[in-house]
């Protein structure tokens, strides 16, 4: 059975429309209809301003406007510029220096490195291991090149990071496969905001260091988000423990631009692995940049030459983060805002440290969404609860959101 008219299926599981960007258009018309200010839209992945505005580095945007059809009408190499990857292994490292073997291929934003990994480190029919809240677009990428997702218990009963559940799935899945995905969304986790602790860090990298050297693991921390958690030096500390891991479990950083330069819309992102040995460096080089080919060949230059210039001075540099800080400092406002207004009203949250995302346990997520809808509040249901965006809605609206989701709890 198939519900294609002409398409092949080929075993995917495709919805008529992406669900965020539909519920998103519900709320877009529901404001030009009735008003702006009759409206939340609490669906946004991205960073808006307190009248809903998209917030643009104007640091960023000077250096994109400064550009010569030269910089940015060529291809890039498929891998990404030369300038581009010394820049981006900065950006993604910072004050931390890699004893490691680390090789950067340019992706089309975090997505593209979440594709790559996949595709390169698993086997066809492969499960991907994964949290049990989770960015849909994994399942949607899992799905597409012929994976599936499986999902452990991020959290225990104390609200911690679920080791437990963690090991017995890495054990149980690698009782039936050579190769094993592991996708880590941290810090400033979508959908809840989690982010892993150093001790935390130092049992899971326990836990893989105990798999069968016999297996390959690659672990890929899709680090989205890390600008956003806090300091940034300080949402790296992770990285001196990925290198206690074991020559069979291969830690992968996902980058992504969209985010930290307000550059959603240009694509920019890259994948670095963090390699024991060179071979396995080289070849990280060599397949990823054929999986590029193969997709999407190469990324937008623009946006490599932007990250260049940015790193090649260090006024422009310290300009770019001090105007991230700034935005950053608001967005922890709204979030923290939510957190005590939640508190304040009874209203169960899933543990939250810092991001874009909060989010509301609830077993009939559908139902409280389409009452919250009906108030002028758009949501994203998931399976296991509601999820806000921060990002795009003020600290005022932080403020009133909990007992407006506690009421539609109530009544549904
Ligand atoms: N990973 C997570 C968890 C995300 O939420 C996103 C964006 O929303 C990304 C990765 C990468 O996004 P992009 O491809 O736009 O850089």
């Amino acid at each position: 059975m198939t519900d294609m008219i002409f398409a092949s299926k080929n075993g995917r599981n495709i919805p008529l429309e992406d669900k965020i960007f539909g519920i998103s258009n519900r709320a877009k018309a529901m404001m030009a209809k009735e008003g702006k200010d009759k409206v939340v839209n609490a669906t946004i992945g991205a960073l808006l301003d307190d009248d809903g505005k998209v917030i643009v580095l104007s640091s960023v945007d000077e250096v994109f406007k400064s550009l010569t059809p030269d910089e940015y009408a060529q291809y890039a190499p498929i891998g990404g510029t030369p300038e581009f990857k010394e820049a981006v292994k900065k950006d993604v490292f910072r004050n931390f220096e890699p004893t490691r073997f680390v090789e950067a291929v340019a992706t089309p934003g975090g997505t593209g490195a979440i594709r790559n990994t996949i595709s390169n480190y698993s086997n066809y029919g492969d499960k991907v291991l994964t949290t049990d809240w989770f960015w849909a677009p994994y399942n949607t990428i899992a799905q597409e090149i012929g994976r599936t997702l499986a999902t452990f218990e991020l959290f225990n009963e104390k609200g911690g990071f679920n080791h437990h559940s963690f090991e017995n799935k890495v054990n149980e899945l690698l009782e039936v496969q050579d190769t094993l995905v592991i996708i880590l969304n941290t810090p400033s986790h979508n959908p809840t905001g989690y982010a892993l602790s150093q001790e935390e860090w130092e049992k899971v990298v326990e836990a893989l260091n105990n798999t069968p050297k016999t297996k390959k693991v690659t672990l890929l921390v899709d680090a989205a988000y890390a600008d956003f958690a806090g300091e940034e030096n300080d949402s790296r500390l992770f990285f001196p423990i990925l290198e206690k891991l074991e020559e069979h479990v291969l830690p992968v950083i996902g980058h992504s631009l969209s985010k930290s330069y307000t550059l959603y819309g240009l694509r920019g992102g890259a994948m670095l692995c963090m390699a024991k040995t060179k071979d396995v460096a080289d070849e990280f080089k060599r397949v990823c940049e054929f999986s590029a080919r193969a997709s999407w060949s190469n990324c937008p230059r623009a946006v490599h030459v932007i990250l260049s210039k940015i790193y090649a001075d260090e006024e422009l540099l310290g300009r770019v983060m001090a105007e991230r800080k700034s935005h950053r400092d608001m967005l922890i406002r709204r979030g923290e805002a939510f957190m005590e207004a939640a508190k304040e009203v009874g209203l169960e949250t899933v543990p939250f440290r810092s991001g874009f995302f909060m989010t509301i346990p609830c077993d009939n997520s559908e139902a409280v969404a389409a009452k919250l809808e009906t108030e002028g509040i758009f949501t994203v249901p998931l399976a296991k609860g509601i999820r806000v965006s921060g990002a795009s809605i003020s600290e005022d609206v932080c403020r009133r959101l909990p007992a407006a989701i506690k009421k539609a709890m109530e009544t549904v």
